[in-house]
């Protein structure tokens, strides 16, 4: 069953308490910071309806004859990880700019769990029960799902115990229903999902094996007890005409607090074993590493086209230095693409029987795309010239007084007049230079763990063996030496 627009905008409740900007918000689904992504959420649940983009957007299911969305469909093949491409591609060119946050890309953490189904086995049988339940859920009701991993965590060379214990969310007490937890998380697109899978973040358990920290769920975003603060959205900021990004695709960040929230059990799906906590936090990105990096692929294609239409309006194109900085792009735009391509041709099959994209590469061309992007903005900032930060906006084109002399230094010739020029340039002003620019960098940056969690994984999942065995062939190195690298 795939929901409607209007479905998924109904199932917001309207007595959740959310804050942006010290303002309490009445109604998510109309407020101007969040109506503009609340309505592209609202799009992908349509676009799976309309004639045009149902075929990319959903699939009939064999079983059940229902038509469903791609996104939440469990990787079985090869095809199914190209069709989730697609959907993707699809949603991007309707947003007109790059969203991650708005499901396609956190229901697959809850796929590792999938994999995990004999760790939560020996907590308790009951909550591998739970994860199948929730994923065929995903499946058949098409909620809006997200992603709640960061605490506040407090002062980190004390032990959650010592401080104040909220830092870390934590399990309060049990009910005959289910557990109490308390605390508080980052979740971007919190304030208008409908479920979060909620996890413990990066987090050293010693040798301790149970742990009131040690918990994971599906969190109902209507329960009673949760607070949304969110940070101040872009959108209204500034006009859309100067800022188009800011104002069509900010993807709203927020502090969820869980004020003694309950939980019931059957949406729990591991409690106080530590093993089942490290399980999922060694494997969360193994699905969902590849649509969050094919976001940095889209970036690289609107920096590239941003770059390239400014050097052909002012007739640069042809300078050989010039072309090597867009050969640049476009390699960069290239080595994520292999990685994307090749991870998925050489997709395995999990422990949970997924098509589970190869691993190494997955994981390196997410350390690639991300620790690039910053010197791959600079290159197309570089390219669009210093005039994407000092163009007068909007208004000055259309004040009677000073739109004639905008109007001569910015038409160029008769195919690029001014207008044009002015759309471009506050465009890749808001793709590269803005707030919400360095904002989508941070995002990419961190949204999907810090860096030395990416490199921790491309740890974890390179295939060091090889070069240790051809260094102990190649420089005679006696069988007595012992191979493998420490994990
Ligand atoms: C735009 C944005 C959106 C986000 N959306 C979400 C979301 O939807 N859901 C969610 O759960 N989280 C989200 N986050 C939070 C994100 O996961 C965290 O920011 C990230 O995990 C880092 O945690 P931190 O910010 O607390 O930094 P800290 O833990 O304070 O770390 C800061 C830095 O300290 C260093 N450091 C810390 N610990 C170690 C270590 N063990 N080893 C080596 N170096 C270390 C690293 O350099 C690290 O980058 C989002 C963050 C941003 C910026």
């Amino acid at each position: 069953m795939i929901r409607t627009g209007q479905e998924y905008k109904d199932s917001l409740s309207t007595d959740r308490a959310i804050w942006v900007n010290g303002e309490r918000v009445k109604d998510v689904t109309t407020h101007p910071m969040f109506a503009p992504i609340v309505d592209i959420r609202a799009r992908i649940h349509d676009m799976a309806h309309e004639q045009a983009t149902r075929e990319v957007m959903s699939y009939i299911d064999d079983t059940t004859g229902q038509r469903n969305s791609v996104a939440n469909k469990l990787p079985l093949t090869v095809q199914d990880w190209h069709d989730k491409r697609s959907a993707i591609d699809a949603v991007l060119d309707e947003a007109r700019g790059v969203v991650t946050r708005v499901g396609d890309e956190t229901v697959g953490e809850m796929w590792s769990l999938f994999d995990g189904q004999d760790v939560l086995d020996e907590v308790d049988p009951r909550f591998s029960a739970n994860i199948r339940r929730h994923i065929d859920r995903a499946v058949r009701e098409d909620p809006f799902h997200v992603s709640a991993n960061t605490d506040p965590k407090g002062d980190r060379s004390l032990r959650p115990q010592d401080q104040d214990p909220d830092m870390l969310l934590h399990v309060v007490r049990e009910t005959d229903s289910g557990i109490v937890v308390r605390g508080a998380k980052y979740e971007t697109a919190a304030a208008y999902a409908n479920q979060a899978f909620t996890k413990p973040t990066i987090a050293n358990w010693g040798d301790s094996e149970l742990s009131d920290y040690a918990v994971g769920f599906i969190l109902d975003m209507n329960a009673p007890g949760l607070k949304y603060i969110c940070r101040t959205g872009f959108a209204g900021r500034a006009p859309a005409d100067d800022y188009p990004l800011s104002n069509r695709v900010d993807e709203v960040d927020t502090l969820v607090i869980f004020d003694d929230v309950e939980i019931p059990w059957e949406d729990v799906l591991f409690y106080r074993h530590t093993r089942a906590a490290t399980f999922i936090r060694s494997t969360l990105h193994r699905y969902s590493a590849l649509p969050f990096t094919y976001r940095n692929l889209r970036l690289a294609d609107l920096m590239i086209g941003a770059a390239l239409w400014n050097v052909k309006q002012t007739g640069l194109e042809r300078q050989q230095a010039v072309q090597e900085k867009l050969a640049q792009l476009a390699c960069y735009r290239e080595g994520i693409n292999a990685h994307l391509t090749a991870a998925i041709a050489m997709g395995t099959t999990s422990p949970g029987g997924l098509l589970m994209p190869e691993q190494s590469l997955l994981y390196t061309g997410r350390v690639l795309a991300t620790t690039q992007l910053p010197a791959m903005m600079h290159l197309a900032r570089e390219l669009c010239g210093g005039q994407i930060c000092i163009t007068p906006d909007a208004a000055s084109f259309a004040n009677p007084e000073t739109a004639p002399w905008l109007e001569k230094y910015y038409s160029i010739n008769d195919g690029w007049v001014a207008d044009d020029r002015r759309r471009l340039l506050a465009f890749a002003r808001d793709l590269l230079n803005s707030d919400y620019a360095g904002h989508r960098l941070t995002f990419q940056l961190f949204a999907q763990s810090p860096p030395f969690a990416h490199l921790a994984a491309v740890y974890r999942n390179f295939d060091w063996e090889g070069p240790l065995q051809m260094v102990r062939s190649a420089a005679g190195l006696s069988d007595r030496v012992a191979g493998g690298a420490t994990r």
